[in-house]
């Protein structure tokens, strides 16, 4: 197993819009490998692309016991309203906050094959993932979706942990084998 490093905010790449996956190659089956393993590595429940450093448009997710390659996805419906709930993401360590989400969505993706399939009235953790990992697709984190006031307060929370990670790259410990299903961790 490889473990990737995680590029936390201010890192470009993580505003930057990604490209359509055109070409299911085998290496682009060992970046999904190793970005389950990275996401496995530091308990979250979602890691996009940009979050390790590279432009595909693709995300994994392991939610609500779904596992899924998520290839060039489309929110094709959305369905009874907001839900308010609280987030955080692997790239934005200690951080959290409460983000509005639409509470069930139709996903319409490519598997690691490039067959096309959907992920039908996605709600609760895996609905909120998918969306959060979507945005990341389009270069926009959760912490944009916040009011203008709790965007700032997380900003200077940030702010004392960024010093933490050095060229704005979160290194995994080399040697953590994927834990134990760990049923509050939600970090995307
Ligand atoms: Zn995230």
């Amino acid at each position: 197993m490889s473990l990737l490093d995680i590029h936390v905010f201010g890192s470009p790449i993580l505003r930057q819009e990604t490209e359509l996956v055109t070409e299911f190659t085998p290496a682009l089956r060992r970046l999904v490998d190793d970005m389950f393993d990275t996401m496995e590595a530091a308990k979250g429940v979602g890691l996009a692309a940009p979050q390790v450093g590279r432009n595909e448009r693709l995300c994994v997710v392991d939610a609500d016991d779904v596992r899924l390659v998520v290839i060039n996805p489309e929110i094709v419906h959305k369905e009874g309203g907001l839900v308010r709930g609280e987030e955080g993401c692997l790239s934005i360590p200690e951080i959290y906050a409460d983000v509005d989400r639409h509470t069930r969505i139709t996903v319409r993706a490519q598997d690691i094959d490039g067959k096309w399939y959907e992920i039908e009235h996605a709600a609760n953790l895996l609905g909120r993932c998918l969306q959060h990992e979507i945005d990341h697709l389009h270069g926009k984190l959760f912490t944009d979706r916040l009011s203008m006031l709790k965007k700032r307060s997380a900003m200077r929370d940030w702010d004392y942990e960024k010093a933490k990670y050095p060229k704005n790259l979160r290194v995994l410990p080399v040697g953590d084998l994927p834990p134990e299903k760990d049923a509050s961790a939600s970090d995307t």
